[in-house]
């Protein structure tokens, strides 16, 4: 008899086997303006199945990989530097069986983690971060490890010129002022991404997708929705491209499912993580 248990879509390979390892990372304790992307891995499981395993963009079936779903790990709510850690160990055990993390968040700091795991393994990772934020804030409200602080806290582990923004536009004044040196900070699209792929192709990248990158009108059911985004096409289009380097982990985040009632946003989120799935290189 086969375990008849939900996972994502497709996702049914024994861990041994699997060349990608899906988790979700249920926190959002930090969370600025509306909680609730702790929802966001169940439901994208649940709501999977609304899909095809394959895909017309990229003519490649999810049936044709092998990609274990580990769950969701159980993070201790309202602590911060606990639940980082225990990602960040869930995610050294991945890199270390020599397979690709791919995280479903979770609020954005859930990144630190996985990053902290991929930096201790790969020393030259270049990050790539689609969001409408810049997260660069030093503190947030008197708190260091916040989703609006997340890429300056990535920033103090990896240093200048190695974190590639993309899709930005909202930050405070500051933020726009300190990224200039530090990180490159791509506003509005993904116009440069071709080019900053090139420069990359040689390095192991970690690839970080805030949804609200997409536009609200697509993309309601987020925490923070910020109106100028981009659209679903171009967001695949933008995850093909990165994709054609080497990426050694990944994730999205920030769906937080509760805000669209319609369904349809955590029908998008699901549609975004199949392409990402299919387009690793692996
Ligand atoms: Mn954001
Ligand atoms: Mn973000």
């Amino acid at each position: 008899m086969d375990r008849n248990i939900l996972t994502f879509l497709g996702c049914d390979s024994e861990y041994e086997d699997a060349k990608i390892v899906v988790f979700g990372a249920p926190f959002d304790s930090t969370t600025s303006f509306r909680p609730g992307a702790r929802f966001a891995s169940r439901n994208m499981r649940n709501d999977s199945y609304g899909l095809e395993t394959y895909s017309p963009y990229q003519d490649k079936d999810l049936c044709d990989r092998k990609i274990f779903d580990g769950g969701d790990i159980e993070l201790p709510f309202g602590n911060p530097e606990r639940s980082i850690a225990d990602i960040e160990r869930y995610c050294e055990k991945v890199f270390r069986d020599n397979k690709i993390p791919v995280m479903i968040g979770g609020e954005h700091l859930v990144s630190l983690g996985a990053v902290r795991a991929a930096i201790s393994n790969f020393p030259q990772l270049k990050i790539i971060h689609f969001d409408a934020h810049t997260d660069l804030r030093d503190e947030y409200l008197g708190e260091k490890l916040s989703h609006a602080c997340v890429m300056r806290r990535i920033w103090e582990l990896i240093g200048d010129n190695r974190i590639f923004q993309f899709g930005i536009r909202s930050g405070c004044r500051e933020e726009f002022e300190w990224s200039k040196g530090h990180v490159t900070t791509n506003r509005h699209n993904f116009n440069t991404l071709e080019k900053v792929c090139k420069k990359l192709k040689n390095d192991p990248v970690y690839l970080t997708i805030d949804l609200d990158v997409l536009d609200p009108s697509c993309f309601p059911g987020t925490g923070t929705p910020e109106a100028g985004g981009v659209s679903f096409i171009e967001l695949i289009n933008a995850i093909t491209s990165v994709c054609s380097l080497n990426v050694i982990g990944c994730d999205i985040n920030e769906l937080a499912p509760d805000y669209d009632a319609s369904g349809a946003s955590t029908a998008t989120a699901c549609k975004v993580l199949r392409e990402l799935l299919l387009a690793l290189n692996c």
